[in-house]
């Protein structure tokens, strides 16, 4: 179905004229049986691709028993999904929220509590980093410091101080006495697939140390397994001291959370922080089924290895198209292609074969197929990309073809 002339949803999207009536895995199928290869993943949020047995089978079982319940009572699967994320990883406690921009808002709002709490109210500023993305709340558009996102918007909401990615002498002079944090994705997502090098990420671990900051990582994108990792950040064997998960963790059910340790989360008492939606019953079934999954022993291994294909087909797609493609960068299942035209005609022409990939800052096309992907689908892909290159290699000759008659 076409989109229609006028539409009375809010048209802050540019929407693509496609239409999907459902998913199977790594394919997404219109109304009239057009199968269109899905390397975008909901960006980063289909972990399991569409209409995963398990997940379904999570969602629906739930649904028939119970979907709300106030966080005035008791939440077993909760607790549950909250204990297996810390188990898995450098936390002690867990919030649920609904979004990635939600986690972020807790994970901001606590490590000001921190300060607080050790009598420091003072230091509630935080250091982020340009190309960065946190979300559209008014705090995390100040957070993420991009113009275009805080525009007209009113006063920026006080205390992100943002330097430039890969700048320490920026870093070193943004932090003052009233910084207490440090806040950064391991890998940039919406800036383009920018990954922080592991002693980069080493060297802010220490500096945190050194100067009493609290160090954030959004993984929001990157975690949940993306990165052929549970989490980015285990790639430099650094643990943060508070995290924002979501996208991949709900495997297309709206959810997120804010992991941290029990140091870090100490001002976060009874009544400091909450939410209506955020660890409804729904979601804890689906964030449980998510980490069945993910957490089978060879799971994160397939993940790592289908990544290590893609890069190698990458690397070739570049050879046969310098003209199209200015660079390969990534970790994974989350790829970036730096282009020399404008990224979004390589997302354009990719969609005239039937793939779905994603534009991101830094004129980069983002490649986050569902991490159940198959070889046989990378394959494809890449045939799909292949074919799109040597379109716009062809659109690219005709204006030079066209002067010389
Ligand atoms: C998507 C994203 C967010 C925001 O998540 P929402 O669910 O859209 O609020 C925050 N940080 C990163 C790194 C993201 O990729």
């Amino acid at each position: 179905m076409p989109a229609p002339a006028t539409s009375s949803i809010l048209p802050v999207y540019a929407r693509a004229d496609l239409t999907f009536e459902r998913g199977e895995g790594a394919w997404l199928i219109t109304a009239d049986g057009r199968r269109v290869l899905d390397f975008g993943a909901g960006i980063a949020v289909n972990a399991l691709g569409h209409a995963h047995p398990h997940l379904v089978e999570a969602l629906t079982g739930q649904a028939a028993k119970l979907w709300h319940l106030s966080n005035l009572y008791q939440n077993p699967d909760g607790e549950r999904l909250a204990k297996r994320l810390a188990d898995a990883t450098f936390a002690d406690v867990v919030f649920f929220t609904n979004s990635g921009a939600e986690a972020l808002e807790a994970s901001i709002k606590m490590a000001r509590k921190y300060h607080s709490a050790n009598g420091e109210p003072d230091r509630f500023r935080i250091v982020t980093f340009e190309g960065a993305f946190h979300g559209r709340t008014l705090a995390t558009i100040a957070a993420g410091g991009q113009k275009k996102y805080i525009d007209g918007f009113g006063p920026k909401v006080d205390g992100f101080d943002q330097v430039p990615f890969g700048d320490d002498a920026a870093l070193k002079a943004a932090i003052g006495p009233g910084t207490g944090a440090i806040l950064i994705e391991p890998v940039q997502g919406e800036g383009g697939i920018r990954p922080v090098p592991t002693e980069r990420l080493r060297a802010l671990r220490e500096l945190c140390d050194e100067r009493g900051l609290l160090l954030i990582l959004d993984e929001v994108q990157s975690g949940v397994g993306r990165t052929g990792k549970l989490f980015a950040h285990e790639w430099a064997g650094i643990e943060p001291d508070i995290m924002a998960i979501a996208k991949g963790i709900g495997g297309g059910f709206p959810m997120g959370a804010c992991l941290a340790t029990a140091e870090a989360a100490k001002g976060m008492t009874a009544g400091t922080h909450g939410t209506t939606f955020g660890g409804n019953p729904l979601a804890m079934a689906v964030g449980n089924a998510v980490l069945d999954v993910v957490l089978e022993p060879d799971f994160l291994d397939r993940v790592a290895r289908a990544g290590l294909l893609l890069k190698q087909r990458l690397a070739e797609l570049k050879d046969r198209h310098p003209a199209v493609i200015a660079d390969i960068r990534g970790e994974g299942l989350m790829m970036g292609i730096r282009t020399h035209i404008p990224n979004t005609d390589l997302v354009r022409a990719a969609q005239d074969h039937d793939l779905l990939v994603i534009s991101a800052g830094d004129n980069v096309v983002r490649l986050l197929p569902p991490l159940i992907v198959g070889d046989a689908e990378i394959s494809s892909a890449l045939d799909r990309l292949d074919r799109a290159c040597s379109d716009l290699e062809e659109e690219m000759r005709q204006p030079l073809k066209g002067a010389a008659e």
